[in-house]
């Protein structure tokens, strides 16, 4: 019935005309074919279900942010709110006058300026290659597959041309709050976003999230429930609202054209298709996930509680 459910969502995104605009600032992004789409569900059961280009290989982008914020606070735990806010913004994704107003301490871990920091923070004083061995180590767990890898070409293409990532940085460091040389950190974070993974792998790294994986836990239960909290108010940037309007559960999205969303206790759900919207937010993924969302009743804002189709309630 599941299978059903997404296989119909799946042929509906097919059909579409409109397919957004691929991120094209990063130069090796912009020759990626719009015209993919995949949709990925892991349940509680241990059961996947998926639909379209689900082994096809993208780039995590934003979404490696999440992973990054389970390590660091982890690691760091309440210290780490010293250095960045835990409240949504209204302004774009790599905003520079906001890191101005608020004197260097941004205002969540998922705007561009935030995450730099919080990858410094995971950086200490370390190796850029330690920490993205540790990176890599998190999600090749939280996903069961050693096969994930960082393609060095997307790395080093935003290297090259991410001018207002550079901006943001300095800008941190002249506000005191970059302990590392703004080279190792935008070293580190750009090769943390050039993580690839298909859609299939990003649902199955999604279910410590959701706390629906086999085996002993990632993180604290805390920390899930603060990372899925800033994943709901901020994951989708000036577009948060929008989306938990629409959609209604926990998620984050990256410009590679991903998006991963928690229903926390019941599933993990990867989408992807590379087509952005305005926000920088996958258009077909945002709209499959919406129809998702009201066709299994996923808000977390709806009256009746969560049910899988043709499960009973307990
Ligand atoms: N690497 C991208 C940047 O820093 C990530 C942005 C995103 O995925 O939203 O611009």
């Amino acid at each position: 019935m599941l299978q059903t459910i997404i296989d119909e969502i799946g042929a509906q995104m097919r059909g579409e005309e409109d397919r957004g605009k691929v991120a094209d600032y990063i130069p090796e992004l912009s020759c990626i074919d719009p015209r993919q789409f995949a949709l990925s569900v892991c349940l509680a059961s241990g059961e996947q279900f998926s639909t379209g280009d689900a082994d096809q290989h993208f780039s995590m982008q934003s979404i490696s942010k999440v992973f990054t914020l389970a390590i660091a606070l982890g690691r760091l735990g309440e210290g780490l709110w010293r250095r960045v806010g835990r409240e949504p913004s209204n302004s774009a994704f790599n905003s520079i006058v906001e890191v101005e107003l608020s004197a260097g301490r941004p205002r969540n871990p998922f705007m561009n300026a935030g995450a730099i920091l919080v990858t410094d923070a995971i950086l200490a004083k370390g190796v850029p290659r330690h920490t993205l061995a540790e990176l890599l180590h998190f999600i090749r767990a939280a996903a069961g597959d050693d096969s994930i890898l960082i393609n060095p070409v997307v790395a080093a293409s935003e290297k090259a041309t991410g001018d207002r990532n550079w901006a943001l940085a300095h800008y941190l460091r002249s506000c005191g709050n970059l302990t590392n040389t703004v080279d190792l950190v935008l070293g580190t974070y750009f090769h943390q976003c050039a993580i690839e993974l298909s859609c299939a792998q990003l649902a199955r790294a999604g279910r410590f999230l959701a706390g629906i994986q086999s085996g002993p836990p990632l993180i604290a239960a805390d920390n899930v429930r603060n990372i899925n909290a800033l994943m709901m108010t901020c994951g989708h940037y000036d577009g948060s609202g929008e989306f938990a309007f629409r959609v209604g559960i926990p998620a984050k999205s990256g410009v590679g054209g991903g998006i991963l969303a928690v229903v926390p206790g019941a599933a993990s759900i990867a989408v992807w298709s590379p087509g952005l919207n305005s926000f920088g937010n996958s258009k077909l993924g945002t709209q499959a996930l919406e129809l998702l969302s009201k066709r299994l009743g996923l808000s977390l804002f709806e009256p009746e509680p969560f049910r899988l189709p043709g499960v009973a309630a307990a």
